[in-house]
């Protein structure tokens, strides 16, 4: 059997049930987008291996991911909210970084240290963000600290990654591994590569320059818990060992571990509206947290949509509680944050990580 790639998926010869289902999930999408805008843009606080800084992170309305195109991932809904057509122009590229440095200059007095790059795809595939783009950008934030760069493994290359490093800039790919167990990757969340292709990546990415004065870039790796078709208790395993065989991987020195939410326009909608789909308890994104407090990284988790039925929650009393406890953990990486919060609602999610199996959940909404 070859083996998958986006090219094989977009062109049709690949037989793939999962995205036959997204492309006709993804098609039901009415709204058009204006490539002059980026999709959001917000300032922010964030742990680095160089300690909390100040943040700017920018969603660059790029075209959509090109995997999402030929499907795509169950939980993915970024691909709906991109712009018609599939490619943005240079100018209007940097008609999104103007929009992005205007909010910065309106809403805080200093310059951010760190800028992070999301594209809802690969920020380092051509088609998104050609070179010259991709050199201009790197220019334009040539004078911050770190950079963080959104990218699919396959477009790590050392050359583009150049364009940054080369004017000082620390520089992180943040990789959507979501899962490092292969199955759950390609059966639960219908992700293409392999681990193997990660580590390769770390390692690409990891290769210095002395002679051009390139220094090694790292990498964030992103973590989904609990896609579709887990019960409650596979999810938090899952998550666990995955930490673990991240950390061990030279250049990830930080695992950005998040919970999945139920975007429109996705394979989890369709199975939350059919009552077959629980978001996570964020109990079992705070044990996530104990129990890989002692790996060799940075762990973080930023629960989207918490407290609502749609997002990561627990029994509405103590979401923020417990929301607080989480955002507290990624700036200090203290575990015993999580000792200072209780709810009665425990009980409930003690009974479901014992109790759920994969032929009865959602146990509760
Ligand atoms: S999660 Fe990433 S790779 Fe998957 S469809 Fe969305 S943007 Fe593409
Ligand atoms: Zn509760």
């Amino acid at each position: 059997m070859s083996k998958p790639t986006p090219e094989v998926y977009e062109q049709g010869k690949g037989m793939d049930a999962h995205n036959q289902a997204m492309r006709e999930i993804r098609s039901r999408k009415e709204a058009s987008y204006d490539p002059h805008e980026p999709t959001r843009v917000w300032l922010d606080e964030d742990n680095t291996p160089d300690g909390v800084k100040t943040s700017l992170t920018i969603i660059l309305n790029t075209g959509g991911c090109r995997w999402a195109r030929a499907g795509g991932c169950t939980m993915c809904g970024y691909v709906a909210e991109s712009v018609d057509g599939g490619s943005v122009s240079h100018d209007a590229l940097m008609d999104q970084i103007d929009v992005c440095l205007a909010h910065e200059a309106d809403n805080s007095d200093e310059q951010a240290d760190l800028i992070k790059i999301y594209t809802s795809g690969s920020f380092l595939d051509e088609r998104e963000v050609g070179a010259g783009s991709r050199r201009a950008i790197a220019d334009t934030f040539a004078d911050r600290e770190r950079i963080v760069l959104e990218s699919l493994p396959d477009f790590v290359d050392r050359e583009k990654i150049g364009d940054f490093t080369q004017h000082g800039i620390h520089t992180d790919i943040a990789i959507g591994l979501e899962t490092a167990t292969d199955r759950v990757r390609h059966d639960c969340v219908n992700k293409y590569f392999d681990f193997t292709d990660f580590e390769d990546a770390c390692a690409e990415a990891a290769v210095a320059d002395e002679a051009a004065s390139d220094a090694a870039a790292g990498i964030k790796a992103y973590l989904l818990m609990k896609p579709p078709f887990l019960t409650e208790s596979e999810a938090v395993a899952d998550m666990i060992s995955s930490i673990e065989r991240c950390a061990d991987v030279d250049g990830c020195h930080t695992v950005s571990m998040n919970p999945c939410n139920v975007q429109r326009y996705t394979m989890v909608d369709d199975l939350y509206f059919n009552n077959g789909y629980r978001p996570p308890w964020l109990w079992s994104v705070a044990h996530v947290l104990e129990e890989t407090a002692a790996v060799d990284a940075i762990v973080v988790s930023d629960p989207v949509g918490h407290g609502s039925d749609r997002g990561p929650h627990n029994c509405q009393e103590c979401d923020d509680r417990v929301q607080k406890a989480i955002k507290d953990f990624d700036l200090r990486q203290d575990p015993s944050v999580f000792e200072q919060v209780s709810c009665e609602c425990e009980l409930t999610w003690e009974t479901v990580i014992e109790r759920e199996r994969s032929f009865n959940q959602p146990l509760t909404r």
